[in-house]
């Protein structure tokens, strides 16, 4: 997944040229810029590749998420529905706003199950965010019929499926608004950094101004502007902004080292019995970022698992023990533990938590390792990798079904 291994002399170039200007802010200072607008040129870049009329560039996928939120007009006491399975930035910025978030569960695609979705829906319910974790997405023709049905708007978290694809359509682009993050671990990284896309002129429009303090952005002088409505700072920095540059050329040659590697993993482990993979959406193609996979157990996933880390395999994960990305260890969510005192409406909206069932989702992540795929493999790394995840896997489920 990381964009940082293959990193070199194009995107230093980038940065330099920002330092040469010594220009490090997105906005303004037009003379003293020698042409160089990075962020303006990483955003074009954005719309060209993923095929969207707008897209805004801001501090982060947590920004983008929170942000994105904010131009559709998210508020105190409105409901998000997001997945069980995810990072905890989903909630930190649905909370960020006072709104509600609403977890459901995800089903075999490892993504927000249409069902549990449906099942949610209140009168207070404003967005649907998928989260297309590991590489590939949520049945994106489901969610959006449910989200027509109801007039609700769907806000995709791409963060970790940049490149992928449904139907066709970039995903990130298939909703209302789509987001992405180019954190330092992410397929294609500014550092830190994150991004908006969408066709709508007035969710780009408030993003635009919203993530630079409700600035109005109308006119060349910056301390005349007007604000139409509160904001906030999540602007990216220039020299974050020319690391992208660089890296967004990259992306198509990342996606197809990705593919290639994931398919010689893929091949390798189908042929053991008792090994089954992730559902793909129909008319899904995925990023390739991970190889993800479902053992017949929750023992036998914690056994292989053990095994494939003890035989060198590294990069391989067992999400339902992680306190990053599954609900269970979310313990700061579940006891309401911040800093301050939370907005009334989400504490309120956030009993459901104490009584809640995710039982379908345990049954999925329990038996799930996900392994990342790099770039920097060798053919005989690969090779080896290959054969030894199929001799790991294969010695755990004969000792465990005999
Ligand atoms: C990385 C990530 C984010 C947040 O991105 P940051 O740039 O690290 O703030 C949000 N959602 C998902 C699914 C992610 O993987």
């Amino acid at each position: 997944m990381p964009g940082f291994e293959l990193f070199g002399a194009e995107e230093r170039q980038q940065v330099n040229e920002v330092l040469d200007s010594g220009v490090l802010m997105r906005y303004g200072f037009d003379g003293m810029r020698n042409g160089h607008w990075k962020a303006r040129a990483l955003e074009n870049a954005i719309k060209a590749r993923f095929q969207t009329k707008h897209a805004q560039l801001v501090s982060s996928g947590t920004a983008a998420l929170t942000v994105a939120l904010a131009a559709a007009g998210v508020g105190a006491g409105d409901e998000v529905i997001m997945p069980t399975f995810t990072f905890v930035a989903s909630f930190e910025s649905i909370i960020a706003l006072g709104a509600v978030p609403v977890l459901v569960d995800i089903d075999d695609t490892l993504t927000l199950s249409p069902k549990a979705v449906r099942d949610a829906i209140t009168p207070r319910t404003k967005v649907v965010m998928p989260v297309h974790m590991c590489g590939s997405m949520a049945d994106l023709g489901a969610l959006k019929h449910i989200c027509d049905q109801h007039h609700l708007l769907l806000l995709e978290d791409a963060c970790q499926a940049i490149g992928g694809t449904y139907d066709g359509k970039p995903l990130g682009s298939c909703g209302d608004l789509g987001c992405f993050s180019f954190d330092y671990v992410k397929t294609i990284t500014c550092g830190e950094g994150g991004g908006i896309i969408t066709n709508n002129d007035t969710y780009a429009k408030n993003a635009d101004h919203y993530s630079d303090h409700g600035h109005d952005h109308i006119g060349n002088d910056r301390g005349a502007e007007t604000h139409p409505f509160l904001g906030y700072n999540f602007r990216i920095s220039e020299l974050n902004a020319a690391v992208g540059c660089a890296q967004i050329k990259k992306l198509d040659d990342i996606l197809k080292i990705q593919e290639k590697n994931y398919e010689v993993l893929k091949d390798s482990i189908s042929t053991v019995e008792g090994v089954s993979f992730r559902r793909i959406p129909e008319g899904g193609k995925e990023n390739y970022s991970f190889l993800n996979f479902f053992l017949p157990t929750e023992e036998t996933a914690r056994q292989a698992h053990k095994a494939l880390t003890g035989a060198g395999v590294d990069a391989c994960f067992y999400w339902y023990d992680n306190n990053w990305h599954y609900y269970r260890k979310w313990e700061h969510l579940m006891a309401q533990h911040s800093l301050g005192k939370l907005p009334k409406e989400v504490k309120e909206g956030l009993q459901y938590l104490g009584e809640a069932d995710f039982s379908a989702s345990d049954h999925w992540m329990g038996r799930t390792i996900s392994c990342l795929i790099k770039l920097s493999w060798s053919e005989d790394e690969l090779k080896e990798r290959a054969s030894m995840m199929e001799a790991t896997l294969s010695k755990v489920l004969t000792s465990t079904t005999i």
